[in-house]
């Protein structure tokens, strides 16, 4: 249910609307736009429909929102969400922003070379593995904490952010003390105790696409997080499980504009995985941008052929200022900027 607040509704309207909400034991959220607020109230809603709220003071119309993610629509929130991180960075806003790194931190050396790289090229989030998802229980695991250390360093040093992964509830809190964004992987898109401890954390989140999971499902997972009063979250679609082996995954290009239209939340685009193959990373990426993507996220390696995990999809430092140079241009043809 939302309650859309007349454009000149004033802030005690807006006051005494949420705390009639609390009073009848439930949670406002709410959403100011350029032109007008809107309350939204997710939960028991038979609650709400019996009293006569069109009638307070300020009320312009109450609304069942139709879709299943309620916080997650555009109708509760119709402008596109932008939220500013450190080192003036924007995500959701005019510049396109570019996660870049390896996909596992495996050691301070590398990271620190990594990390000039991504900063020379105008990046702004360093990306790395600490805590990694093998598939197989033999693979190299990540290096935990020491790798969180790692990474905060290199990004300190550097002049930037840090997203990385974590994979449990019980790491949540030990990856926030060194992470700027917190990453949720394709694999546990659907972990729900783990979502609503992040979306308890406030932390800002990326969170990809599962494997085989509809664009349905990825807005239903946000909405754990935002019902969890965690409204930094930016979504990215990583490439999903089809017919194909060409490739490893299928990177779903309509998802940009889909989910565009459906959310209200930020997406990038995840060529290194979606794709499996660095000589297909700096298309996709073209396409990305072109598709109106937030970003994009790519995998970078000093020497792929002994990366400890995907190096067949990661890029040389070379290859990586290539990309960048070339999307720039599709980032300003669509009206934005890198
Ligand atoms: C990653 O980004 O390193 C990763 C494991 O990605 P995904 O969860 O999309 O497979
Ligand atoms: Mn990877």
């Amino acid at each position: 249910m939302i309650i859309v607040m007349r454009p000149g509704a004033t802030p005690e309207e807006i006051q005494h609307i949420c705390e009639k909400v609390k009073e009848l034991g439930l949670t406002p959220h709410v959403s100011r736009g350029v032109e007008r607020t809107i309350i939204g109230v997710i939960g028991e809603e038979e609650k709400i429909r019996v009293q006569p709220l069109e009638a307070y003071p300020g009320v312009e119309n109450v609304v069942p929102i139709l879709r299943p993610y309620k916080l997650a629509s555009r109708d509760f929130k119709p402008e596109p969400t932008e939220f500013e991180m450190k080192n003036g960075v924007t995500v959701g806003g005019q510049k396109v922003v570019v996660m870049a790194g390896p996909c596992s931190v495996e050691g301070r050396e590398m990271l620190f070379e990594v990390a000039r790289e991504v900063r020379a090229s105008g990046a702004a989030f360093l990306r790395g593995g600490a805590f990694k998802p093998r598939t197989s229980p033999y693979s190299f695991q990540g290096l935990g904490e020491e790798g969180l250390k790692y990474l905060r360093e290199a990004a300190d040093e550097f002049g930037l952010l840090v997203v990385t992964e974590t994979m449990d509830t019980r790491t949540v809190e030990l990856v926030s003390r060194y992470a700027d964004m917190l990453q949720i992987g394709a694999r546990n898109m659907q972990n729900f105790d783990l979502l609503k401890e992040v979306g308890m954390s406030k932390k800002p989140v990326l969170l990809k696409r599962g494997l085989s999971a509809t664009i349905q499902e990825l807005l239903l997972s946000a909405e754990y997080l935002l019902s969890k009063g965690n409204f930094k979250v930016v979504l990215c679609e990583r490439g999903i499980r089809t017919f194909e082996t060409a490739t490893r995954n299928t990177i779903d290009i309509n998802a940009v504009p889909v989910i565009k239209r459906e959310t209200h939340l930020p997406v990038i685009v995840d060529p290194s995985h979606g794709t499996g193959k660095w000589e297909y990373v700096i298309p996709v990426a073209r396409a990305a941008i072109a598709a109106g993507a937030d970003g994009i996220m790519v995998e970078l390696h000093p020497n792929p052929e002994s990366a400890m995990s995907d190096g067949p999809q990661s890029l040389l430092p070379k290859k990586f200022r290539e990309l960048m140079q070339q999307i720039r241009p599709i980032a300003q043809a669509v009206g934005r900027e890198l």
